[in-house]
């Protein structure tokens, strides 16, 4: 280990080489000021980095993903398709990178170990797994919301002989499945995707499905060359669209009520959303059918019958069609010909809660009624979201109290961005900020450069703390808990609610995003930069 008069110092520290941690660097350059960014994997990129299982792509219009903050760079790169495969976003990201020369301000392979203030000169030291350390004024947290994923807590996961793989780290050389007896467990968003694409070339595929989901249609193409010049001429209008609407989309509900419509006018409505590529029929759906249990049964039996129409055989389609939720109270995965794969005569379909499995084996998966052998098992098991990327790191704030402690019945932050107890620190995309259920780099840029303004505030007023107020910080997460009891999917289980199986302690539910929306917390933000960053102490 270093002695600390050989520590690295910088004015900041960037955890994360993501599409934050990437426009923070940027940003930060600009400022003046030093940064130095330490990411776990080998390049940029993060969650396009890490998750390239088969079938990865946008559900977001890929031109409304995008980075806005350059012209330059909306001129010269081109989409491909309307919904952007990983492959081309990692490209992106390389793409960003290279044109802003960010990788000389990068550690890569470097998994931040343990972050800690130190309350003698208001800095923050890291250290690394592999021993490094350095030390800043600031430290900024850019580790999306899914850092950590989960493996199933399944006995004998560790006998299987074959191949096997989580989505989340996948490899980087090309998988084959071309004859393979393949299993996917999981059949969440990312589940979704894989299992649509192992399709096609698996010999044979199984799905465990524990929970099903109510897909919608994504309806991707190719942008062509007429597309691309218009997508080029309306970036501003593009933007300013997500700018104003709920969750950042191109979507945006529709001002009238479900319950108000006639059943002619709600089915109209219904199929032409449907019919329509992304999430417009999440997104842009009658305002109440998200908040309204009544107005949300108009459209949840609509999809229940768009799943009968797609499946061919009834006992399977009655497998695949959600009971104990209605649409859009958790992520609506988009598909294209996901029912369909189950009308294939290679995939079967196990309902893991009449048939649970018992555990895994060297040749396969055992449930309570059969024995099955394969050469793959994928785990689309999903993560331990928001907050398992922070209970990776040893954090520890102010006189030493950890994150961890902090955090044990759940997270508390004031506007999703600091936390009290741990000044100095900035949580782009963390809990309870609207970035967390928003169209990502849209909220990501409002994030970076809210921050960015209120260190240089910092700066330049010649403060060397910044740390949130117990007071602030308890009205907002009031404030944020009150937004999300308006939600039905704060009474549903999945990740929007902190809830993972294979975790203790994450069995019951908590508010881990802010559901007041994009242009609301914007406005928060802007107020409290307004009144001199009211709800911090700056020191
Ligand atoms: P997820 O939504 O948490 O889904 C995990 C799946 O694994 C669920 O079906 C879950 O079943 C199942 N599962 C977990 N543990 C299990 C166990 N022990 N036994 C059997 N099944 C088990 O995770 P995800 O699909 O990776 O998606 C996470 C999020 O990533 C999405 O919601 C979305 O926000 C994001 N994502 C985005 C994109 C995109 O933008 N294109 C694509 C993919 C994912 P239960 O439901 O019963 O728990």
């Amino acid at each position: 280990m270093m002695t600390a008069p050989d520590r690295e110092q910088y004015d900041v520290i960037i955890v994360g080489a993501g599409i934050s941690g990437m426009y923070q660097l940027l940003k930060l350059r600009e400022l003046g000021m030093s940064a130095r960014v330490f990411e776990a994997g080998s390049d940029v990129g993060g969650t396009w980095y890490w998750n390239r299982y088969p079938g990865a792509r946008f559900d977001s219009e890929s031109y409304s993903y995008g980075y806005s903050f350059s012209e330059e760079l909306l001129e010269e790169w081109e989409w491909s398709e309307h919904f952007s495969p990983q492959p081309e976003t990692l490209r992106y990201c390389n793409y960003v990178a290279d044109k802003f020369d960010l990788r000389r301000n990068m550690e890569f392979n470097s998994l931040i170990k343990s972050a800690h203030f130190n309350d003698d000169d208001n800095s923050w030291t890291i250290e690394t797994e592999d021993g490094r350390e350095a030390t800043a004024r600031f430290l900024i947290t850019a580790i999306g919301v899914f850092a950590q994923p989960t493996m199933p807590d399944i006995p004998g996961i560790d006998e299987f002989k074959g191949e096997a793989y989580h989505t989340a780290t996948w490899p980087h050389d090309p998988v084959d499945f071309t004859d393979k007896r393949v299993a996917v467990i999981g059949t969440g968003a990312t589940g979704v995707q894989t299992i649509q694409e192992v399709a096609k070339t698996a010999g044979h595929l199984t799905v465990f499905q524990r929970s099903p989901n109510y897909c919608a249609p994504l309806l991707n193409a190719k942008i062509t060359d007429e597309e691309q010049k218009k997508i080029k001429a309306s970036y501003p209008e593009i933007f300013a669209r997500c700018r104003e609407s709920y969750a950042g989309f191109i979507h945006d509900s529709d001002p009238r009520r479900a319950l108000r419509e006639s059943p002619e006018e709600r089915e109209k409505f219904y199929e032409q959303l449907y019919n329509e590529p992304g999430f417009g029929i999440w997104m842009g759906n009658f305002r109440d059918v998200l908040v309204d249990e009544e107005a949300n049964a108009t459209i949840t039996e609509f999809m229940k019958r768009k799943i009968r129409k797609r499946v061919n055989d009834p006992a399977i389609a009655e497998k695949l069609t959600p009971k104990n939720h209605g649409f859009g109270t958790r992520r609506v995965p988009l598909e294209g010909g996901y029912y369909e794969v189950y009308n294939q005569d290679n995939v079967r379909l196990v309902d893991i809660r009449e048939t649970p499995i018992e555990r895994i084996t060297n040749t396969g998966i055992d449930t309570s009624d059969a024995s099955y052998d394969f050469d793959m098992i994928i785990y689309a098991t999903g993560f331990n979201a928001v907050t398992g990327g922070f209970d990776r790191i040893d954090i520890r704030g102010a006189g030493g109290r950890t994150l961890k402690d902090k955090w044990a019945e759940g997270p508390r932050t004031y506007l999703g961005i600091q936390i009290e107890g741990f000044p100095n620190m900035f949580t782009l995309v963390g809990p309870h900020n609207a970035a967390s259920f928003c169209n990502i780099p849209r909220c990501i840029e409002q994030n970076v450069e809210w921050v960015s303004d209120l260190m240089t505030y910092v700066k330049d007023k010649g403060y060397q703390r910044v740390a949130a107020t117990l007071e602030a910080e308890e009205e907002w997460t009031e404030h944020v808990f009150l937004m999300a009891q308006r939600m039905l999917f704060s009474k549903t289980n999945s990740w929007f609610t902190g809830i993972n199986s294979n975790l203790a302690g994450k069995d019951h539910r908590t508010v881990l995003l802010y559901a007041g929306g994009a242009p609301h917390y914007r406005e928060k933000c802007d107020d409290v930069a307004a009144k001199g960053y009211a709800g911090f102490t700056l020191q």
